[in-house]
């Protein structure tokens, strides 16, 4: 499908109007690849299409094989009654050909340039991609997928043990951009049980792996279920030992299976703290209070203290651990730490 983006960097409406019907009609796995025709550039590659084959404006589609003169269709309605609507829904080939051409795009991602990164992510993966929402880099995240006009979704774990501070952090957002967030909460019985078992304080005994896995886990796994992709504020300074050499985008095969594949996007992999306040600082964008206080990366109320200049951001989570057990499961694996 060739795209119009527009010199304000929004998508055509008509873009955006044939999308939607190919969507309501189950064809939008088809189109295997996205082509953009920018209107502030002739030489974009969608612009040079167009005039190939004569095309006024997009959207249009090129259907074809490879090698062969494609036939263009002008009209979403027309290309799913003559092409679409009798194929079956899906078909190996075209899903092996969407992902080769998605890993493709994520390679020539500037990781300099998350908003790109943010906006391919929703172009691609669509409303249902979320953004994991706890701290300040999210809010960054927040800020920059709703700069795009695009829809997309927001959740925060509220493990039950998030400081007060923390919790109005969460609504001043919510209020700041007029968007819903989805708040997940541990499973009832399997908190009960869990407390019960081992008490209120048990992470710091049994380590906090235990606890993490009823109070965040859990609740993450029913909220990533059947989406495509989730974003993250992680970046690789938060902790060397553990992020250093977090992607930009990678495969999720924690939360992701081969039925169901999802991808984790990272927009801020390669920022640093003093980048992220920066941003924050510009856009005047909502930040928890407790920064005030000397908290850098902020989790749950037991388990989060302030640091010095001298320590890392996640010298103030699980201080009592080894720096490699420092992940709380949300985020484990992909960097190869366990
Ligand atoms: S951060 Fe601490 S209190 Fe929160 S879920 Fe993990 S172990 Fe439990």
């Amino acid at each position: 499908m060739i795209k119009k983006r527009l010199s304000d960097g929004t998508i055509c409406k008509k873009c955006q109007e044939a999308e939607a019907l190919l969507k309501r009609r189950g064809a939008w796995g088809f189109i295997d690849t996205i082509i953009w025709a920018d209107e502030d550039d002739p030489k974009s590659e969608g612009m040079r299409l167009a005039k190939q084959h004569e095309v006024a404006s997009a959207p249009f589609f090129l259907v074809g094989k490879p090698g062969e003169e494609p036939t263009v269709y002008t009209s979403a309605l027309k290309l799913h009654r003559s092409v679409l609507r009798d194929r079956p829904m899906t078909t190996p080939d075209a899903a092996m050909s969407r992902r080769v051409s998605q890993e493709a795009e994520a390679k020539a991602l500037d990781e300099d340039e998350p908003q790109k990164v943010i906006r391919w992510a929703l172009e691609t993966f669509g409303e249902n991609t979320a953004i994991a929402f706890s701290g300040a880099e999210d809010v960054i995240l927040i800020d920059m997928a709703f700069k795009t006009g695009l829809p997309f979704q927001v959740f925060v774990l509220d493990t039950g043990r998030l400081h007060p501070e923390t919790l109005r952090f969460v609504e001043n957002v919510r209020v700041h951009y007029g968007i819903p967030i989805q708040v997940m909460h541990p499973e009832t019985q399997a908190l009960e049980d869990f407390v019960l078992e081992r008490g209120l304080f048990s992470f710091f005994k049994e380590g906090h792996e235990p606890c993490c896995s009823v109070r965040k886990v859990a609740p993450l796994r029913r909220a990533l279920a059947n989406r495509p992709a989730w974003l993250t504020g992680q970046r690789r300074d938060q902790n060397p030992a553990t992020r250093g050499e977090l992607p930009l985008v990678q495969p999720d095969p924690i939360f992701g299976s081969d039925d169901a594949p999802l991808t984790k996007i990272n927009p801020l992999a390669a920022w640093t703290s003093d980048r992220v306040w920066t941003y924050l600082n510009a856009e005047r964008v909502p930040t928890n209070t407790l920064h005030d206080q000397g908290f850098r990366s902020i989790g749950c109320a037991p388990c989060t203290r302030p640091v010095t200049a001298e320590q890392t951001e996640r010298d103030g989570r699980w201080w009592w651990e080894a720096d490699l057990k420092r992940e709380c499961g949300l985020h484990l694996d992909l960097t190869g730490d366990k």
